[in-house]
C-alpha cells in the first residue's frame, strides 16, 4: 500500500472522470428511461422496452457515440420500432421533453468532491486534468454548471476512453504511462485501459452503472479501489 501511494504521488498528471465521479449522471438517465417507458407503456412492458432500447443503443454507438443527443435518437428510434404507426406527435413531444430535461442535468458536485479537488489542485505536485467522454458541448455545459472547471489545469473531452485515447493523452502531456493516474467510476473506461498501458488508477464505484460499461473487474498492483471521493485528500496530499 505504501509503495502504491508513493507511485501515485510521483505521478505528474492526475486525471478525473466526470460523469458519476464528480457529479450524478446515471441516475438521471435511469429516470429518463423510466419516464420514456411510461410514455410508451401502451406498446410494451418495461422489460420489453428496455431490451429494445439496449439493442438499438448498442447498434447506434459506433455512429452516435455517447451523450443525451445520441440517447434521444435511440429513444425515438425504439419508440418508432415498438409503436409503429400508433406512435403520435404527443408521444414524440413527451420524449423530446424527457431528453431536454436530461440535457439540463444540474451536474451538482457529489459530496466532498469540491473540497477535495480544491485541495488537490493547490498541490504543485500534479497537473490536474478533467477527462470525460461524450458530446463536447453537453460536457462543457455540465462542467460550467458544476462550477468545478477552475480546479483543473486542462480539460479533455474525448469520444471514447480506450488505450488509443489514453496514449494520445500521454503524448499530449509528454508523460510516460507510469506518470499518469486516472480516477473514475467506470472500470471499463477509466481503469482497465490505463492499467493495460502501465498507468495508475483509483476506482471509485458509483451505485449505478450503465449496462454498456459493465465488465469483469479485477485486482491489480497499480490499482486502488476506494468508497468515497474525499479519501483522495489523504491519498494525494
Ligand atoms: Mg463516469
Amino acid at each position: 500500500m505504501q509503495a502504491l501511494l508513493s507511485s501515485f504521488r510521483a505521478c505528474r498528471v492526475v486525471a478525473f472522470d466526470a460523469d458519476d465521479t464528480l457529479w450524478d449522471n446515471q441516475m438521471h438517465y435511469r429516470k429518463a428511461e423510466s419516464d420514456w417507458a411510461s410514455v410508451l407503456a401502451p406498446f410494451g412492458s418495461r422489460e420489453e422496452l428496455s431490451a429494445a432500447l439496449y439493442e438499438i443503443e448498442t447498434a447506434n454507438m459506433a455512429e452516435l457515440g455517447y451523450g443525451t443527443k445520441a440517447f434521444f435518437m435511440s429513444l425515438i428510434q425504439t419508440a418508432l420500432k415498438v409503436g409503429g404507426d400508433r406512435l403520435t406527435a404527443a408521444h414524440t413531444g413527451r420524449i423530446l421533453d424527457i431528453a431536454r430535461e436530461l440535457l439540463r442535468n444540474p451536474a451538482t458536485p457529489l459530496p466532498g468532491v469540491e473540497e477535495t479537488l480544491s485541495k488537490i489542485s493547490r498541490s504543485a505536485r500534479y497537473k490536474t486534468v478533467l477527462l470525460t467522454k461524450g458530446d463536447p458541448l453537453e460536457q462543457e455545459l455540465k462542467i460550467e454548471r458544476s462550477g468545478l472547471g477552475k480546479y483543473f489545469d486542462f480539460i479533455d473531452i474525448v469520444s471514447a476512453k480506450t488505450v488509443r485515447e489514453y496514449n494520445a493523452i500521454f503524448s499530449k502531456y509528454g508523460i510516460s504511462p507510469s506518470e499518469f493516474l486516472m480516477v473514475g467510476n467506470s472500470f471499463k473506461s477509466d481503469i482497465a485501459p490505463v492499467l493495460e498501458l502501465g498507468g495508475y488508477a483509483v476506482h471509485i464505484p458509483y451505485h449505478l452503472l450503465w449496462e454498456h460499461e459493465v465488465m469483469e473487474e479485477y485486482e491489480h498492483p497499480n490499482l486502488l479501489k476506494i468508497t468515497t471521493f474525499s479519501l483522495l485528500q489523504d491519498i494525494l496530499p
